[in-house]
């Protein structure tokens, strides 16, 4: 659906904050790589769409109340059958509707499952003085604890781009260490150039998380995204 498109039915429904749904639709039609959601009404629907995009499924809620979805035991990974996936559709709503009696639910996204790689960040916020920033970092207790992050005014250069990956602390685990694979650098740093192509092109996004994006050894994915409009 064009970006357009998916902001006004947004607006239209008195909301700034994207579902995880909408976020990865459109920047997927920016051309950012994503595990693609589909949003299931109800646990048949959402096992028609696990088997269509293949096993293991992941599913999540959806509801614009709801946004540290995990937190609240509304999110289901490694599904490996239809059956797997009913029941986990209705123990997340059944999770999302005693942890917020109020939340509207929509639905429950589903999309496949990607293989475990080096968690990163990428987001965006605005400063008041600067405009777009964009922040990178790796994932979990680096950015929460450690807050080892790199920042950058958009728009970036390839050189920007270059020296955010390089200048975390924490750079060594992306170069690979105790056996872990290190992680496609140029993936990233194209990810990161697309984004700041991607938010220079659109004014009216006001903050952009990609928390988190797996890195493999060849290429990258953003597993959850959120977006909030003007
Ligand atoms: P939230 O941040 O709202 O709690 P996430 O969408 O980030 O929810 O999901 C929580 C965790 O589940 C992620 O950090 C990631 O480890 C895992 N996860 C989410 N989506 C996928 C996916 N498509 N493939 C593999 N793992 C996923
Ligand atoms: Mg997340």
């Amino acid at each position: 659906m064009p970006i357009a498109e998916v902001i006004d039915s947004a607006r239209n429904q008195g909301r700034t904050v994207l579902t995880e749904i909408e976020s990865k639709q459109i920047l997927a039609e920016a051309g950012i790589p994503v595990a693609v959601a589909q949003l299931a009404k109800t646990a048949d629907e959402a096992a028609k769409f696990a088997e269509n995009a293949g096993f293991p499924a992941v599913l999540k809620i959806v509801s614009p109340e709801i946004t540290h979805k995990s937190d609240i035991g509304g999110v289901k990974v490694g599904l490996d059958s239809a059956d797997e996936v009913k029941k986990a559709f209705d123990e997340i709503v059944a999770a999302a509707k005693k942890a917020e009696p109020k939340a509207r639910i929509e639905g429950v996204a589903v999309q496949k499952m990607a293989p475990a790689g080096t968690e990163v960040i990428v987001g965006m916020s605005k400063d008041p003085q600067f405009g777009p920033v964009l922040m990178f970092g790796l994932g979990g207790i680096f950015v929460e604890v450690l807050k080892d992050v790199a920042f950058r005014i958009v728009p970036l250069e390839a050189r920007d781009a270059r020296q955010m990956v390089r200048e975390i602390k924490g750079f060594p685990v992306l170069e690979g260490i105790r056996g872990q694979p290190a992680a496609d650098l140029a993936a990233l740093e194209g990810l990161i150039l697309k984004l700041s192509e991607f938010v220079e092109a659109h004014p009216e996004i006001e903050e952009l998380d990609l928390n988190p994006v797996f890195a493999y050894a060849d290429g990258v994915i953003a597993v959850d995204a959120r977006i909030v409009i003007s």
